[in-house]
């Protein structure tokens, strides 16, 4: 019998993507030996209704350009096709009906945004779709995950590992590490407006397309 595919989804705004994101999933994808890691732009991120975000096509397409250069990496445009805001649970319940209930799947996330999980939309019943694997970002701290956890009811799991928990519904939450990049999207959008290099901090492919779009150049950049 087949072993059951293992599929990781890493979700963002990826406005742009960059080398944090993708060694970040390079790494959690070999580790954990996974068929495929899925980059997936969030259409409309529920938590920047108040900022400006580029066009979901254009960052859609960095993504594509820059999972072109992995074969362990895909970009997904599934939360493009659906209308309103885009939130994960949705994109979880479409990975169930699209790969079958013996999926392994893995939601990869900084400690930054597991902290907010809380503000998340139906963020309880996420754990009843997928792991989570926790990677580091740095200037967020581990020891900050210990409420929610509680919060959440998660808690040590059986065997040796420490830095892997349990959720009430059996699925996995791992600590991981990673190596740490102190790299964001906002340092890059910064820099691209005072006309400054990012070069070694986004692959080339992504930089080139920045500079033909001419992204990032006005503050006001949503298209
Ligand atoms: P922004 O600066 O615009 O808020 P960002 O760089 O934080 O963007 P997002 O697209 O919001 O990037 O992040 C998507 C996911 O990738 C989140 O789970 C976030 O924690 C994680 N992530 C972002 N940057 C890094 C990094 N340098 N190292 C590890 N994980 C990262």
């Amino acid at each position: 019998m087949e072993p059951p595919v293992r599929l990781g989804i890493l979700g963002g705004t990826f406005d742009p993507i960059h080398l944090g994101h993708l060694r970040s999933a390079e790494e959690i994808g070999e580790k954990l030996t996974l068929t495929q890691v899925y980059l997936i732009p969030s259409a409309s991120p529920p938590h920047k209704t108040d900022t400006p975000v580029s066009r979901f096509e254009q960052r859609l397409a960095l993504t594509r350009a820059a999972a072109g250069q992995s074969p362990l990496l895909e970009a997904l445009d599934w939360e493009g096709k659906r209308p309103g805001l885009s939130y994960s649970i949705e994109t979880l319940k479409e990975f169930r009906a699209m790969f079958g209930p013996d999926a392994e799947l893995f939601f990869i996330l900084g400690t930054d945004a597991f902290l907010e999980i809380d503000t998340w939309k139906a963020y309880r019943d996420l754990f009843a779709y997928a792991h989570f694997v926790i990677i580091p970002r740095p200037g967020f701290e581990r020891q900050g995950l210990t409420p929610v956890f509680e919060d959440l009811g998660i808690g040590p799991a059986q065997g040796k590992d420490e830095a892997v928990y349990a959720a009430p519904s059996g699925k996995k939450i791992m600590l991981m590490s990673t190596t740490l990049m102190d790299i964001s999207a906002t340092g890059i959008r910064d820099r691209v407006r005072a006309s400054r290099s990012i070069r070694f901090l986004v692959p080339e492919v992504v930089r080139i397309y920045i500079e033909k779009e001419g992204l990032y150049q006005d503050y006001e950049y949503a298209g």
